[in-house]
């Protein structure tokens, strides 16, 4: 059970902001190793802002961040990626005027040893891309994008993979393809901590969850508690009340 598996993430009172007004309050969030864990909540609600911060990307006014025991806190964003915490970032992506290949080797930067065989595996893992292999990322799907995004993160290796929105703006069939490859990492017992809106189907594959309303966290329990606690359908509401 996953209870019993090491933490391998820990966030602990982390609060940030963009200026006056602090965007998250004391969030406290903890990823095992194995574990894929949803974060759940209204647009605004500070979800990109917490997956920035743990990536280097957004300075934390206070508070920690440890990956398998090392800080993390303050790290500048390239650091935080050799040390494996790597961000799908909203929105892909990826670079327009770059080949998919190029776009892939790109993720291998840090750790260059055995690139090509690594990108074989990717295009295993990802077909479509294969297909693809040498035209401008710019001409792909959005869908072709996104399997190109997690492909490009997973060639630095990353211990704890972050992804955030990776079905915005996709076809139901591809967003059904997209989670079909997420069950997959999580099924060769990869970390996963998964923002996405279509929080049905995020729960349906996670194993835990947390659900952020106004930059708090205001549940968290197992994929199974949090689908039925009415906190997350308020979360949702209380952004269009
Ligand atoms: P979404 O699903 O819309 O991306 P979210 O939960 O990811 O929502 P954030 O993007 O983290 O939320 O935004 C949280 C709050 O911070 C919002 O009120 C937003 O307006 C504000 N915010 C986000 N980015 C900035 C920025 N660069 N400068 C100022 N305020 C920002």
């Amino acid at each position: 059970m996953s209870a019993e598996r090491p933490e391998l993430l820990g966030v602990g009172g982390l609060s940030t902001g963009y200026g006056a007004e602090p965007v998250l309050h004391a969030v406290d969030l903890q990823v095992r190793a194995g574990e894929m864990v949803a974060l759940l909540g209204a647009n605004g609600a500070g979800k990109s802002t917490l997956m920035r911060s743990l990536s280097g990307l957004h300075k934390p006014l206070q508070g920690g961040i440890h990956l398998g025991g090392v800080e993390l806190t303050g790290l500048p964003a390239e650091q935080v990626v050799r040390l494996g915490l790597v961000l799908v970032p909203e929105g892909r992506q990826v670079f327009p005027e770059l080949s998919v290949l190029d776009n892939i080797r790109l993720g291998a930067f840090l750790r260059p040893a055995g690139r090509e065989q690594r990108v074989e595996e990717m295009l295993t893992r990802f077909p479509r891309l294969r297909e693809r292999l040498h035209q401008r990322a710019g001409l792909l799907s959005g869908g072709e994008q996104q399997m190109l995004a997690i492909a490009r993160a997973l060639m630095s290796q990353p211990r704890v993979l972050l992804l955030d929105e990776p079905s915005l703006g996709l076809a139901p069939k591809v967003i059904a393809e997209l989670f079909a490859a997420l069950d997959r990492l999580r099924g060769e017992n990869m970390t996963l901590l998964l923002v996405d809106q279509m929080a049905a189907l995020a729960l349906a594959l996670a194993d835990r969850a947390y659900v952020l309303e106004n930059g708090q966290v205001v549940a968290r329990g197992t994929a199974a508690e949090i689908a039925a606690d009415p906190a997350l359908a308020k979360a949702y509401l209380g952004a269009h009340g």
